[in-house]
């Protein structure tokens, strides 16, 4: 049988002119969130927590998951959830509690909620990509306020930004990613206060700030305070959750899919803050790992090493050093994020997660090795 090729070719240029036609353009445009295959890798690039559960509790675990009724869907408030991370997270009485998917879905179901023509969302850059990523998905348009050289809030320009743009929302990551310090209190007061819309206090890295807007959510009215468990050992379970005055979460509440939180996610995060002492174990460990991560990486010579309020660590090189140091680790099978690409004040920038004790020191010897023999080049 004869094919006839020409209408194969017809039907696919149809097909890519259907997809032109409809898919809308800034869709198009953009790159989709690349995560980079780390098979076989040390992954120092992710702000996982490295360490594991005890055997036992894992066996208990799973006993646990047995119960879960596979066939019937969670519970849609997740009810039990959310008690058990209003008393492990101090949630004021007063304020209520949204879950979503990770606060990646937490921050697409404000921005759905709050989107319109010209409505825009506004944070200082650089900062986390998904206040711009999700903006661009929802139609909104994304304001970027530069930080200051030394990653500190450019106060007047962002109550500049808030002025002129009137921002329906303000996304303050605290601790900051990928920079990794806590903003001016002062500057903040000073920018919920200018803030025409809501202002979310991002608290992704909470458990090793020692610092959060939690206790004083209430006591604002444009004020949300998001947090996720992913940093703190669970990222897996994909659980985020929104704090704030009920007027604001009722109305995000309808934009939430029905049973956003699956049937594992609940038993499991129940579970783990139930051993909510061992998380906080691993978590002292951490905050105790990279203070000493910090001292090793301020030891290499040419290196910038900026301080921390979260478990990674971001890092300045010689000038063009960040790129070739990121692909020596890389063939050391040690994987970090090259933020060199995003250029601006992140230029010759490297930013490192904070692994075990074993896994720091193998970085910091890989690294050592490589600066000595980019000296000698
Ligand atoms: C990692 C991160 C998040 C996303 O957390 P998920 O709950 O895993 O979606 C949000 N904000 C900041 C600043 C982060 O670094």
């Amino acid at each position: 049988m004869k094919i006839d090729t020409s209408l194969l070719v017809t039907q696919r240029t149809s097909l890519q002119d259907k997809v032109a036609r409809w898919v809308r353009p800034e869709i198009k445009a953009l790159h989709a969130y690349h995560v980079p295959d780390a098979t076989g890798m040390l992954k120092l690039d992710a702000m996982e927590n490295p360490y594991c559960w005890p055997e036992a509790l894992q066996q208990e675990w799973l006993t646990l998951l047995q119960s879960a009724e596979l066939n019937r869907y969670p519970d849609p408030s997740a009810g039990a959830l959310k008690a058990r991370l209003r008393d492990a997270m101090d949630v004021p009485a007063a304020a209520e509690i949204m879950l979503g998917n990770g606060s990646d879905e937490i921050i697409q179901i404000i921005l759905m909620s709050l989107s319109g023509a010209s409505r825009v969302v506004l944070s200082p850059e650089p900062g986390f990509v998904m206040y711009d990523m999700i903006a661009t998905y929802t139609d909104m348009k994304y304001v970027g306020v530069p930080l200051k050289q030394d990653f500190s809030l450019d106060k007047q320009a962002m109550l500049d930004g808030i002025e002129k743009h009137q921002p329906a929302v303000v996304f303050l990551a605290y601790p900051n990613n990928p920079t990794g310090n806590l903003f001016d209190e002062k500057d903040i007061e000073q920018i919920i206060q200018a803030a025409p819309g809501a202002v979310v206090i991002d608290e992704a890295y909470h458990a090793f700030a020692d610092s959060s807007y939690m206790s004083r959510v209430m006591d604002y009215d444009n004020v949300l305070v998001m947090r996720t468990v992913s940093k703190m050992g669970l990222a897996g379970l994909r659980l985020g959750l929104l704090v704030g005055a009920t007027e604001w979460l009722s109305e995000f509440d309808k934009v939430r899919l029905p049973y956003n939180i699956n049937i594992l996610t609940q038993l499991s995060a129940d579970f783990a803050l139930q051993h909510r002492n061992m998380l906080d174990e691993q978590t002292d460990l951490i905050k105790a790992e990279r203070n000493k991560l910090f001292k090793s990486l301020s030891e290499i010579k040419s290196f910038t090493v900026y301080p921390s309020r979260a478990n990674f660590i971001l890092l300045r090189s010689a000038v063009n050093q960040a790129s070739l140091i990121f692909e020596a680790l890389k063939k050391e099978n040690i994987l970090i994020k090259n933020l060199d690409k995003a250029g601006g004040v992140l230029k010759d920038c490297l930013r490192i997660t904070v692994g075990t004790e074993n896994e720091n020191r193998q970085l910091v010897t890989a690294l050592e090795k490589i600066m000595e023999e980019i000296v000698q080049d």
